[in-house]
């Protein structure tokens, strides 16, 4: 049985103090999420990282929204995974579509830092989806599988089954234009099969989330699906009233 994971990305949102509020009103909604055996957490920028960590409920997963592959070095602007692990950090964000087009992260790059990761003992969330000339060109399937190959390459099951992954449509994230549970469902059960094709039952056990215009309306219905195991969430997890009310109706 697969736990329900609630992830929420806030991007370049945030001020240190602003961060420090949502963590300060984190406590009672972890709480509950824990009593209904729920995991939930929140991907800040590296500046609030610290501030998220000292005022959160301890339950409260941190993740880091990129690292570097390399432990130190003349990588000017970066942060190493070392840097993370001594500030609290376990869980890292990577591939987002966003980083993908603005940051040229490949998943061939995702992959070294998979590597790296679990090298660490960290979780990483790694991203995956479609843009809309490609959904609408039917070829989803295809450009997921590559991502997933990629991005999972050299791995052995038992790595693999540490990896969570977010399907995340680029056509839906951030345009309020969501997926149907259906559609979500349908890549979703198909990566969960190219995971079984690459690393055999383990593939049973890694968590696949969807992300792309999550809302606190519309995220029981994907929670219905039985290959959909939770949500990386952007706009509607930065007010704790919003994010309270994803983990309520992820909970119903
Ligand atoms: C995201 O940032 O990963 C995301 C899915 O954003 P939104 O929920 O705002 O579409």
């Amino acid at each position: 049985m697969r736990k329900k994971l609630l992830l929420g990305n806030w991007k370049m949102n945030k001020t240190p103090s602003e961060a420090k509020a949502f963590a300060c009103a984190s406590h009672e909604m972890v709480d509950f999420a824990v009593k209904h055996n729920i995991d939930c957490g929140v991907a800040p920028t590296f500046v609030c990282l610290a501030t998220v960590l000292e005022n959160r409920n301890p339950n409260l997963i941190v993740a880091a929204q990129n690292c570097n592959e390399h432990d130190h070095g003349a990588f000017t602007g970066e942060i190493s995974i070392p840097m993370l692990k001594e500030v609290g950090v376990s869980w890292v964000i990577l591939g987002h579509s966003e980083r993908r087009e603005y940051n040229g992260e490949t998943s061939e790059k995702c992959n070294e830092k998979i590597k790296a990761l679990l090298a660490n003992d960290m979780t990483p969330v790694y991203c995956c989806g479609e843009s809309l000339a490609t959904y609408e060109a039917g070829k989803t399937k295809a450009f997921v599988e590559e991502q997933i190959k990629v991005g999972f390459a050299g791995l052995s099951p038992e790595e693999a089954k540490k990896v969570v992954i977010a399907y995340e449509p680029i056509w839906a994230i951030g345009t309020g234009k969501s997926a149907t549970k259906e559609t979500a469902e349908d890549t979703i059960a198909f990566i969960r099969g190219v995971l079984k094709g690459l690393f055999g039952e383990v593939s049973e056990e890694i968590r696949i989330l969807y992300g792309g215009s999550v809302k606190p309306e519309n995220i029981a219905a994907y929670m219905s699906e039985k290959d959909i195991d939770g949500a990386l969430v952007g706009g509607a997890s930065l007010e704790p009233t919003s994010f309270k009310a994803l983990i309520e109706n992820l909970a119903a």
